[in-house]
């Protein structure tokens, strides 16, 4: 019997499903089932429409008069697709979205007619108390709130052949705190604002709003789906608990951008075109470095759109693949020994005027200024940002030359650090351009950009934005862009501060760059240490990092407690109250423990029920084989000291699942705190010791006894 047929159900790649005929385009499908700009101002009258428009884009609020009109419309729009049903999407704090569903149906005389009341439209009560509140409400405190949220347009939604209408929502508890994702991120998007357009309106630069953007790098495993379902692990925790390294991994770098397979190809078209129809921008894909590793990146966009539709494409593409019979992967280390996933978060400053504040080209007192919040605000708030990228699964990717370790760090590229360098030692900045010669003739050279590119810095300057390396894949990008925009316009407001100060000091007021210099330089000085533009996975960085007193909080559970730092209440003010803190640290810290629980519970249940008989059988066959070359007066003493090997193995195995398993009782005693902080500094190493004895083991059974599907055999298979 093959290898291949023992748990690979030849199912083939499908055809993609796209909806493109020839001479169609893209941008045809783009938006078609999303009820945006275009849609409300057909369906509505022009001062109704401007009303939902500046809802839209955080400008107004929805006024309470129009919202049968607005749920009318939104209905006629969904039932013209055949939708049947309608939903308030929601992200409660499980990082994944939330819907209960309700059909239009309601009674009208005898019979039915579809509906949708502006009530049902602004808001709808989720009938459970069972999402993570941490504290914030409890189960005989049922009642948790979802209030339409204009700002991402609603959606259809397609699963099963049928359309559901998704109505974007928040979701808060009955006391008024946010239970969700959405709330704090709008609210720090209003908190940057404010800090923004005071920057603004002293450099004169015109802008009416400004808002954070994001674009979202995803990077996945697609895997065959009939592997994924033999290996529970990955079915339980997202990621493989036992396995041997591979014969062949990464080492040959001959994955990353190489061309990608037909089967592989078809299911990315496929979640593409889906993506595209509801408004998700997607635009770049190719292969990581893994085998049956990839990466989807859309274009950036207002940050809170982007947050959400990271959401929905995660969800799309889970989806699609079960239809090719694939599964998507997106937890930070499924595969142990090669490059686990992140979400390289993209972020910037725009304002409605089209202006990117990040762009170096812009105006440089206002692009200065705003660095040097950035740079106070990282060295300062280092901690929090660590906290904001914190989790179980992310811990394994974190630090593993994959992915940048758990120092703080700013890569800014030579050019801005020699401004930054200037601005210390007393000049004006000036961008100095550089020259590249590749010395052909025929060849047209694009301009050179003004910086490098570090893939090693936690958090890099790209030429007009700001890439935070750290986050992990499957994580909701709303927490961390929070606490960016939180901890950035926090700074800002710090520094206009000062610089309002040192410009009422001056009779001439116009040259504001030379009134903000000492300010400026001040705090370039101050946050100098978390600028690192080396080799952020070496050695010396950990020892350099030491030496400049930059935090390394390792385990994320040791991250957490800065949510109860008073330092960071106050700077997550109007965005995340006392209580709403308190409820993150129980909700991450309980998730954090449970994560861990779950994967002991995966490594027992596995050895003793799977691993260890087929351990035990191939150590039997083994025996009789050398009691056979005994009693045949063949001399089996090397054969015999192997097997006294493996069965050492087998015994060291069972040393270590006894332990764990012994470490898993007690700590299932303790409360979430405790047993998060047990899990962190005594069942970690277990786990680890008990996972070598095992994968020790899988190396000398016959593969065709081992019962699950091996490395190799689920990455390069397809
Ligand atoms: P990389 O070379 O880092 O892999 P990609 O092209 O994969 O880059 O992704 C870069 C991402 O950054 C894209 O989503 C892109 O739209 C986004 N981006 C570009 N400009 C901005 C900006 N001003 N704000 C936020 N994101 C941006
Ligand atoms: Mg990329």
């Amino acid at each position: 019997m093959s290898i291949r047929s023992e748990f690979f159900r030849e199912t083939g790649a499908r055809k993609s499903a796209s909806v493109l005929r020839e001479g169609s385009r893209q941008s045809h499908l783009f938006a078609a089932r999303v009820f945006g700009r275009r849609q409300i101002e057909q369906s509505l009258p022009k001062k109704q429409a401007s009303n939902w428009l500046a809802a839209m884009e955080s400008k107004g609020k929805i006024e309470k008069e129009y919202l049968d009109l607005f749920s009318d419309a939104l209905k006629e729009w969904a039932l013209r697709f055949g939708a049947t049903h309608f939903t308030h999407w929601f992200q409660p704090l499980t990082g994944l979205g939330a819907e209960k569903h309700d059909s239009f149906l309601s009674r009208r005389g005898d019979g039915m007619l579809e509906s949708l009341s502006g009530r049902e439209l602004l808001q709808g009560e989720p009938d459970a108390s069972s999402f993570p509140n941490g504290g914030l409400r409890c189960t005989y405190q049922a009642r948790g709130y979802t209030v339409w949220d204009p700002t991402t347009p609603p959606f259809l939604w397609n699963s099963a052949e049928g359309l559901t209408l998704c109505i974007p929502s928040l979701f808060y508890s009955w006391k008024g705190d946010a239970l969700d994702y959405k709330i704090p991120l709008l609210r720090s998007d209003q908190k940057i604002e404010e800090a923004a357009l005071r920057l603004l309106k002293l450099s004169k630069v015109a802008a009416g709003s400004v808002f954070s953007t994001l674009g979202p790098e995803q990077e996945y495993f697609a895997i065959d789906k009939s592997f994924f379902e033999a290996r529970e692990d990955l079915v339980l925790s997202g990621r493989t608990v036992y396995g041997a390294r591979p014969p062949k991994g990464q080492e040959l770098e001959d994955h990353y951008f190489a061309s990608l397979n037909e089967r592989t190809l078809a299911f990315m078209r496929e979640f593409e075109e889906e993506a595209l129809l509801l408004a998700i921008p997607v635009k770049t894909r190719h292969n990581e470095v893994a085998p049956s590793q990839h990466e989807v990146a859309p274009l950036f966009e207002r940050a809170s759109l982007a947050a959400d539709r990271n959401l929905i494409l995660m969800e799309i593409m889970r989806k699609v693949a079960a239809r090719h019979n694939l599964a998507c992967l997106f937890h930070e280390k499924p595969f142990a020994g090669l490059n686990g996933s992140g979400k390289h978060c993209n972020w910037s400053l725009a304002t409605d005027t089209g202006l990117n504040l990040l762009d170096p080209k812009e105006d440089s007192f206002a692009f200065f200024t705003l660095l040097t919040a950035i740079l106070r605000a990282v060295h300062e708030h280092s901690l929090l940002l660590r906290c904001s990228i914190a989790s179980a699964s992310n811990d394994h990717r974190l630090g593993g030359s994959e992915a940048p370790p758990t120092i703080l760090s700013v890569y800014l590229g030579a050019a801005l650090e020699e401004c930054v360098e200037k601005i210390i030692h007393g000049n004006e900045a000036k961008q100095t351009r550089r020259a590249i010669d590749l010395g052909l003739k025929h060849i047209l050279q694009p301009d050179p950009d003004a910086g490098d590119r570090n893939r090693t810095s936690f958090f890099a300057f790209t030429g007009n934005k700001f890439e935070f390396r750290a986050v992990g894949a499957s994580q909701h990008t709303a927490w961390p862009i929070c606490v960016i925009n939180s901890i950035v316009a926090d700074s800002l407001h710090l520094i206009l501060d000062e610089v309002e100060d040192e410009l009422s000091k001056l009779l001439d007021k116009s040259d504001l760059f030379a009134a903000a210099l000492p300010v400026l330089r001040k705090h370039l000085k101050a946050a100098q240490p978390v600028l690192f533009s080396g080799d952020n996975y070496s050695s010396a960085w950990e020892e350099e990092a030491k030496k400049r007193n930059l935090p390394n909080v390792k385990k994320s559970f040791h991250a957490y407690a800065v949510l109860r730092d008073p330092k960071t209440e106050r700077v997550l003010q109007g965005v995340l109250t006392r209580d709403e803190l308190e409820s993150r640290f129980e909700i991450f810290v309980e998730r954090y423990a449970k994560t861990i629980g779950i994967e002991c519970n995966l490594m027992i249940d596995l050895y003793r029920t799977s691993l260890l008989p087929a351990a035990l059988r191939w150590q039997k066959e083994w025996a009789r084989s050398v009691e056979l070359l005994n009693n045949l007066g063949i001399d089996s003493s090397s054969q015999k000291e192997k097997l006294r090997d493996f069965s050492s193995l087998v015994d060291r195995s069972l040393a270590a699942l006894d332990a764990l398993a012994s470490l898993k009782k007690q700590i299932e005693g303790l409360g979430p705190e405790a047993a998060a902080s047990a899990y962190c500094n005594i069942a970690l190493p277990k786990m680890e010791a008990a996972r070598a004895a095992v994968d020790a083991l899988e190396g000398w059974i016959d593969r065709k006894l081992w019962p699950l599907p091996k490395t190799n055999q689920m990455l390069f298979l397809k």
